[in-house]
């Protein structure tokens, strides 16, 4: 069955585009409890009053990616950062940019799920328009009679190649980031990417032929100099920031003397809980595991 969009969920840059009173009461509050109680659709716009001709015709058209969120299907659609075309064609001038991240700073929130779930869509709707193996537009392979291959709902967003009929499904990008316990310190780390002063945990992406145990190893070794051992899985968090699956662990510190590697890290130390540099944002994986260290909820692990 071909999935038609009732509603789009549009985006630009690491923003997402919602009516500017929500954005005021979003701000005005600083409400946790406004944004988890925030519906899905609140932060979408009625696919009827956006022109269908805007859709048609790679590669001026736009792209979206199509899914199901609570029983309506959604299009995620990103715009380029100085695009106003689908903005004024599609009556979205109500529209103001509200970042991904404030709006997903509570994972466990419908609308935390449904931001970053279509951000990822969104982005992949850009980067899955043309086939890698021989370049002919993709279409959607949801609903696509030539597609054989049976799909299910954990399907959409997949694309279907009509030249050489190849699918290709969303791709995401596993990284693994570890939190590094010595005694009762942690190892954080300023990467020279970050904001100011802000610390956080040694993290990577996964290589190919690699597992996630090797991977976090690796990491650790390469950026901050040292071997651990006791390595243990946590938790895993979605991050569309473009399309990261981010994968948590623990370890503990085994030898060696930790020095930033001076490429990728200019700054790490060991801090206690009553000792923390500035950290990572709420919402992060990252944030919520050394919260978790903050809450003494390691402490009692070997
Ligand atoms: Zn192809």
């Amino acid at each position: 069955m071909i999935l038609h969009p009732r509603r789009f969920a549009v985006f630009q840059g690491q923003d997402c585009l919602v009516p500017r009173q929500l954005a005021e009461q979003l701000h005005s509050g600083a409400d946790s409890a406004l944004l988890s109680t925030t519906v899905p659709e609140a932060i979408s716009w009625l696919a009827a009053g956006i022109p269908p001709e805007l859709f048609t015709g790679a590669p001026q058209g736009y792209s979206y990616s199509t899914f199901v969120f609570q029983g309506i299907a959604y299009g995620a659609v990103l715009l380029k950062d100085d695009d106003a075309r689908l903005i004024k064609a599609g009556g979205l001038e109500n529209a103001v940019n509200f970042p991904v991240r404030e709006l997903a700073f509570d994972f466990s929130s419908q609308l935390g799920r449904f931001a970053l779930l279509a951000k990822a869509h969104a982005h992949w709707a850009v980067v899955s328009r043309f086939c890698g193996a021989c370049g002919a537009p993709l279409v959607d392979a949801n609903g696509n009679e030539e597609v054989r291959e049976p799909l299910d709902d954990h399907a959409h967003g997949a694309r279907f190649c009509p030249r050489c009929k190849r699918i290709f499904f969303p791709r995401m990008s596993p990284a693994v980031i570890v939190l590094v316990r010595k005694g009762n310190s942690i190892l954080l780390e300023h990467n020279v990417r970050f904001p100011g002063k802000r610390h956080s945990l040694i993290a990577g992406f996964v290589e190919i032929g690699e597992t996630l145990e090797e991977a976090a190893a690796r990491e650790i070794r390469e950026e901050a100099g040292i071997e651990v051992k006791n390595l243990q899985y946590l938790r895993s968090q979605p991050w569309p920031f473009p399309d990261s699956l981010m994968l948590g662990f623990i370890a503990e510190w085994a030898s060696g003397e930790a020095h930033p590697d001076g490429v990728e890290i200019d700054h790490l130390d060991w801090y206690t809980a009553d000792n923390l540099p500035e950290m990572p944002m709420r919402g992060s994986i990252a944030r919520s595991i050394i919260d978790r260290f903050v809450a003494g909820e390691f402490s009692g692990t070997r």
